[in-house]
């Protein structure tokens, strides 16, 4: 749908569609007696709703809606729930983390015991000389206030090789069997752009190394993965997603593989999120030669954005700032494409019509990648073109300015503010008022998204809203108060602004006659609820196509 032609066409029929329901469409589902947030601004609450063949087919009170019922309809008392339209998460990593869930260890556990416990588990139900793999184990997070060592792992794992992946993703953890078969000693030199820890006492390695080096346990560790795993991955995902009320997810760092396993899971009736998969920069000439290009697809699985990376994380702190991190004086992080990279490349995928997706965390990343959009716009306009800014953490007031004139899409971290809480005072107090800059985007009329980065990042709804309102940690920290936002502003972010965001608003995102009918059925309503206490809200159902995807 990135034709301008066609999606005028498709909005006309939609607007035929839901001017003449009776005489096109009988209901086949009527919800009733709900507390309706629809997010549409002409009819803000609604009571029911009428939908057959996968979309609502009416809105409005239970009179009018009920009175469309046919003989056959089924008709769902909602016992006066909150009902909002299904959560979109605009940048999510959500085929790779299910094949993560499939294979490995959850290590997010609040203790190196707990860890211990969970590999040894693991170890007793595989073959002896078998790797033992984790993930999302996360440095900050464990009572016992040190890193994971070689001998916790040993202690816990003596006859298995283990590997454990950082949440954040640049960092990995083994034990002495795990060094052993990827061939790594105490002796063995740091690669080049990578680090080897060792015990600064004895010499030792310590369990831990970064970035390159994690190369080693790559070539060690079989990657015997199956079409079938694949799917089996979204499968997993899937379920996980659609219990929170995820109706809609962007794979924001897809591959082909990816693609094909969107399309096997939908195929096998295990989807249970519509799809919008990003293709990385690197598939792109494959992608180009095949003709395929962004909104190629369904309303379940469809091509999204071509995906650059211009920095590096918040989470592992190497996101590209102009003032450097607090504590480190010479620290302001790193850029791993230049501006003419980018530059060479984005151009390539804009003119072939894709949407462009740059991941740009520090705002020296935000301001180069914007320069990047800007040339291409200038040099070889496009009607259009939603220019997205994946993450856009760190901002200014000209920044926000350039984003506003380009049009361009900023997807922040929705619950980091809560959730990691922790890594925020490397921002500091001031810097914080300007990052997951949600108050600045809504003012300047920008529409920012709701966005996880799972496994990075938590992806449940109910933990964006109140991370986004409050903007305060489990602890009871405050960061960047300045950028608070309403508890509505937070549902409309996570719902009709990701639509937006894949050029689907005019499909989803609300509810309203003629869209898709992706719900959510919430135990509370969060416009009552107090608002350090949204993420406890409990989702009873979520529906996408007009069928149940998770039932409590
Ligand atoms: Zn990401």
């Amino acid at each position: 749908m990135a034709n301008g032609t066609t999606r005028r066409e498709f909005l006309g029929t939609l607007a035929a569609f839901s001017l003449f329901p009776l005489e096109q469409e009988k209901p086949e589902l009527i919800l009733y007696n709900g507390n309706i947030w629809t997010v549409n601004d002409k009819e803000p609450r609604a009571q029911a709703v009428a939908i057959a063949r996968g979309r609502f087919l009416a809105v409005g009170s239970d009179a009018e809606v009920l009175n469309l019922a046919s003989p056959g309809a089924r008709k769902i008392d909602l016992g006066g729930k909150t009902v909002t339209p299904g959560f979109i998460d605009a940048h999510s990593h959500p085929a790779e983390a299910g094949l993560m869930h499939l294979r490995m260890v959850d290590c997010d556990l609040r203790s190196i015991s707990a860890i211990q416990a969970a590999l040894r588990e693991r170890a007793a139900k595989t073959p002896a000389g078998e790797w033992v793999l984790g993930f999302k184990y996360d440095d900050t997070k464990t009572e016992e206030g040190r890193p994971l060592t070689v001998a916790d792992l040993d202690a816990a794992v003596p006859d298995h090789p283990v590997h454990i992946q950082h949440r954040g993703g640049h960092t990995v953890y083994a034990n002495s069997l795990g060094f052993q078969k990827a061939g790594i000693d105490e002796k063995t030199p740091d690669p080049p752009g990578g680090k080897i820890d060792h015990d600064p006492a004895t010499g030792k390695l310590s369990g831990r190394v970064a970035e390159s080096a994690q190369a080693f346990f790559e070539k060690a560790i079989p990657q015997n993965l199956t079409r079938d795993d694949h799917r089996e991955g979204v499968k997993l995902i899937s379920k996980m997603m659609a219990k929170t009320g995820i109706t809609s997810a962007t794979e924001a760092a897809g591959t082909p593989t990816d693609l094909r396993a969107y399309q096997d899971a939908h195929e096998a009736g295990e989807l249970l999120y519509r799809a919008y998969c990003f293709i990385n920069g690197h598939y792109l000439d494959e992608m180009l030669a095949a003709g395929i290009r962004t909104g190629l697809g369904d309303e379940w699985v469809r091509v999204g954005a071509n995906k650059m990376v211009c920095d590096g994380s918040i989470s592992e702190r190497t996101a590209r700032l102009s003032s450097p991190y607090e504590g480190r004086p010479n620290d302001y992080g790193i850029l791993v494409m230049t501006e003419e990279e980018l530059y060479t490349h984005g151009r390539k995928a804009h003119l072939a019509g894709w949407q462009i997706g740059t991941h740009a965390n520090g705002d020296v990343a935000i301001d180069t990648t914007l320069r990047v959009y800007e040339r291409l716009q200038k040099e070889s306009p496009r009607r259009d073109p939603r220019f997205r800014l994946e993450h856009c953490t760190v901002v200014n007031d000209d920044l926000i300015a350039r984003i506003k004139a380009l049009g361009a899409i900023p997807t922040p971290f929705s619950t980091y503010v809560y959730y990691h809480g922790e890594k925020m005072r490397y921002y500091g107090a001031e810097r914080l008022n300007h990052m997951f800059a949600l108050r600045s985007f809504l003012d300047a009329s920008i529409r920012p998204t709701q966005a996880s980065d799972y496994p990075p990042g938590e992806f449940i709804p109910m933990m964006a809203l109140q991370s986004e309102v409050t903007r305060t940690d489990i602890k009871g920290n405050v960061w960047g108060p300045k950028q608070k936002i309403t508890v509505e502003e937070a549902i409309r972010v996570g719902t009709l602004n990701g639509a937006y965001a894949s050029y689907e608003e005019n499909l989803k995102g609300s509810i309203e006659a003629g869209k898709l009918a992706d719900l959510v059925v919430l135990g509370r309503d969060p416009l009552k609820e107090n608002p350090s206490t949204l993420v406890t809200i409990p989702v009873e159902r979520t529906m996408a196509g007009g069928k149940w995807t998770f039932e409590s």
